[in-house]
């Protein structure tokens, strides 16, 4: 019987499983692909990860970006610079084998290629079920991502909103269009999200996604943001690949642990509604739950609960102020955009949220006031006009 059996083993599971190694517990890791494996996604670090990974992860950095250009096409382009990083590019099969490689090193048996069909809790034991074998462990930890498994056996009911985001890799050693260290967000290119472009060293990763309403236009959006976006212009078109962005759906929040069981990273719905950050979050609820694991399977707590009680206290109070954020800019991007390219002071506290110097509450605590002025200005005759109504819970508090 293995202490702790992790299902899957992107960058949530790879953290868990490398922190429960390193603390001498006896950890089987299942991955359904063999790695390395690619995943469908941007591969943005927020420059925050740097506190949560070993420093090895640096070799995986394709770019560095010290620019973010914010666009649509009815405001004036604006740009937060930094000479400090903002963000890191990775591609995700480089990155998660890397993630996967260290947990090996921690003593963690892999077992990649190795899909889990089911998932069975009993009093005493946890049974998992595979296409290979049938495993044994005190403690299942469901890291296997947007629907997965785990969650669907042991934990019925609805988790979250299921969004879905488009994706695509252009092969160019050339993009002369972008400037060394710059991103893009276009938030004109998606109605409710936005797209973006991001360097990588041969190549550009291209997407959409879509964070509100009913998620049907993201591959829309996609293939003519590859049309019409000028830094796109005279690059080969790249294929379009779909995945489920598992968004932050709201209180009240559901379980993330039974007895023996836990839910990590997109499993548990931990991706950012804002922006659909999902990878530090990932990483972040990973070693949340090896601490708790490891403490409950040495005798040290009654149960799995701290972990729960950790992500109550430190990542929900920060997806309820990105979901507010979230409606003030999907809803009226245009003022949105106008407000902050009048607010320089507030674009540069947003990129310390990124840098980890601020967390969105103490973020938006300085800028509410800020904003709220500026808004309250611009969106009075909008309001009046499309008799919008601003929902309570999202209103400026
Ligand atoms: C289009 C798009 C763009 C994105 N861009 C970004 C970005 O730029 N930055 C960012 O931070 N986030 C981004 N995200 C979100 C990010 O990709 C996820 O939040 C992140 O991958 C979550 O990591 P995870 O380890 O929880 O899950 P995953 O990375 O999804 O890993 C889950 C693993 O479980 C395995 N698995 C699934 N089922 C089973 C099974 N039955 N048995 C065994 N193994 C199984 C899968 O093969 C997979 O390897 C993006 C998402 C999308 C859809």
């Amino acid at each position: 019987m293995y202490d702790v059996i992790v299902v899957g083993l992107g960058p949530a599971g790879a953290t868990v499983a490398a922190d429960l190694g390193r603390a001498g517990l006896s950890v089987l890791a299942l991955e359904w692909k063999p790695i390395p494996r690619y995943k469908v996604c941007g591969g943005g670090l927020s420059a925050r990860i740097d506190a949560l990974l070993d420093p090895g992860y640096r070799d995986l950095i394709e770019a560095t970006t010290h620019t973010v250009r914010f666009q649509h096409p009815h405001a004036h382009p604006f740009h937060l610079r930094s000479s400090e990083p903002i963000a890191y590019m990775v591609m995700r099969d480089r990155f998660d084998a890397h993630l996967a490689r260290k947990a090996q090193e921690a003593g963690v048996r892999v077992h990649d290629g190795e899909r889990v069909l089911d998932v069975r809790e009993e009093a005493d034991a946890v049974e998992v079920i595979t296409t290979q074998h049938r495993y044994l462990g005190k403690v299942v930890i469901g890291a296997d991502g947007a629907g997965g498994i785990v969650a669907r056996s042991l934990f019925p009911g609805h988790r979250g909103r299921m969004m879905s985001g488009f994706e695509g890799e252009i092969s160019a050693l050339d993009y002369p269009r972008l400037q060394a260290g710059e991103i893009v967000f276009d938030l004109g290119a998606v109605r409710n999200g936005y797209a973006w472009v991001f360097p990588k060293t041969r190549g550009l990763s291209v997407g959409a996604a879509e964070f509100q309403g009913k998620g049907k236009t993201a591959r829309q959006a996609y293939d003519a943001f590859l049309e019409s976006e000028p830094t796109l212009v005279g690059l080969p078109s790249p294929c379009r690949r779909g995945h489920a962005l598992p968004l932050y759906g709201g209180q009240p929040e559901p379980p993330l642990v039974t007895r023996r069981a836990m839910l990590v990273g997109d499993a548990a719905h931990l991706v950012d509604p804002l922006f659909g950050e999902g990878i530090y979050y990932a990483v972040l609820s990973g070693k949340m739950a090896a601490r708790a694991a490891a403490k409950y399977l040495r005798g040290e707590a009654e149960d799995l609960q701290p972990y729960e009680a950790d992500i109550a206290h430190e990542i929900y109070p920060e997806f309820q102020v990105a979901a507010r954020m979230a409606w003030y800019l999907y809803t009226f991007p245009q003022p949105f955009l106008w407000m902050i390219d009048r607010l320089p002071g507030m674009i540069e506290r947003y990129a310390d949220v990124l840098k980890g110097r601020e967390t969105y509450r103490s973020f938006y605590a300085k800028a509410r006031g800020e904003a709220k002025a500026a808004l309250g200005t611009l969106l009075s005759p909008w309001q009046q006009r499309n008799s919008a109504k601003i929902p309570e819970s999202n209103a400026l508090k």
